[in-house]
């Protein structure tokens, strides 16, 4: 672990990347931590017709334009997925497969919410058998056998990761993973997959990202959206919100003026800090 950070910005989307620039020109440290921009919802829209001045341009050219942005004011960005958040002594504790981050306030802007359910069983067995990182928890399944779902781009890579360091491993791809329950009591014992009952000791959940809901314990949720108030504070002290994961509607210009906002309130709320 190295420097504390200001802020930690979780999501490199167009929320978070507003909210990195707005702290950014207020003066705070700031690290953005975000999984590949490049597989959110932005990248796949053809043409932006609704957001001002843009004249259609694509989502990839204009996230694209948004991360140089970053680079432009050397603004670090590191490409990760967040697996877990610790809030210790007034600072949170963000690891990210192997690397842990930290900083005096997080701006959560990890994007809908919707899409990263958790299945039946995962978030009840999480710790006891079901992990979301398979270089954090693989040595622990050594010589077991273990269900990988790959939910997400690395599945199939993390699941020769698994194998190589000893997993018998059963990987199941999106297509695959249909209709799965994660069976166990105290611990995992089995995974359901489409009727079939297979008997593992571990089971792999693989997802580009981990929704921020299920990173935070604590985190007030409405409607499946992460509650905010008007500055776009959560719940937790010290920790905004802005963008999709706050709610609809899901588009560009409401992501990027909350981002704006939450790097305004987290300002504030170091300032009272530290006075
Ligand atoms: C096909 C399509 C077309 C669209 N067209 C338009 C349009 O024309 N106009 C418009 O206004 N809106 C459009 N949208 C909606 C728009 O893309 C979203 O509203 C916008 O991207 C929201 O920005 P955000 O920063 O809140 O979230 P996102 O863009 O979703 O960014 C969040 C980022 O956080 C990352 N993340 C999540 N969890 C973690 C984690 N645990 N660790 C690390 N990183 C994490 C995600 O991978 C993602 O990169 C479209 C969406 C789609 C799918």
């Amino acid at each position: 672990m190295g420097q504390t950070y200001d802020i930690l910005i979780l999501g490199a989307g167009p929320a978070g990347v507003s909210a990195a620039l707005t702290a950014h020109a207020r003066g705070r440290s700031v690290l953005v931590l975000g999984a590949d921009p490049m597989t959110g919802p932005l990248a796949k829209a053809p043409a932006v017709e609704n957001y001002p001045g843009l004249a259609g341009m694509s989502g990839r050219d204009l996230l694209a334009a948004m991360l140089r942005d970053l680079e432009r004011l050397g603004i670090p960005w590191v490409t990760g997925r967040a697996t877990g958040v610790v809030p210790f002594a007034g600072r949170f504790m963000v690891s990210a497969e192997q690397d842990v981050y930290e900083a005096r306030s997080l701006i959560l802007a990890a994007g809908s919410q919707q899409r990263d359910k958790p299945l039946p069983g995962e978030a009840e067995l999480l710790g006891r058998g079901v992990s979301w990182c398979a270089t954090c928890d693989g040595m622990l399944y050594r010589g077991k056998r273990v269900a990988v779902l790959g939910l997400g781009g690395e599945g199939e890579k993390d699941a020769a990761f698994l194998r190589s360091i000893g997993c018998d491993v059963l990987y199941f791809d999106p297509a695959q993973a249909k209709n799965v329950k994660i069976k166990g009591t105290d611990r995992v014992t089995a995974i359901v997959i489409g009727g079939e009952e297979h008997p593992v000791e571990g089971v792999f959940v693989l997802r580009d990202t981990v929704a921020a809901s299920a990173l935070l314990p604590g985190l007030e949720m409405r409607d499946g959206h992460i509650a905010v108030d008007g500055d776009m504070a959560t719940s937790v002290p010290g920790v905004f919100a802005a963008g999709d994961c706050t709610g609809r509607p899901y588009q560009i210009a409401r992501a990027v003026g909350q981002g704006n906002i939450a790097a305004l309130a987290a300002d504030g709320y170091l300032k009272e800090r530290d006075k």
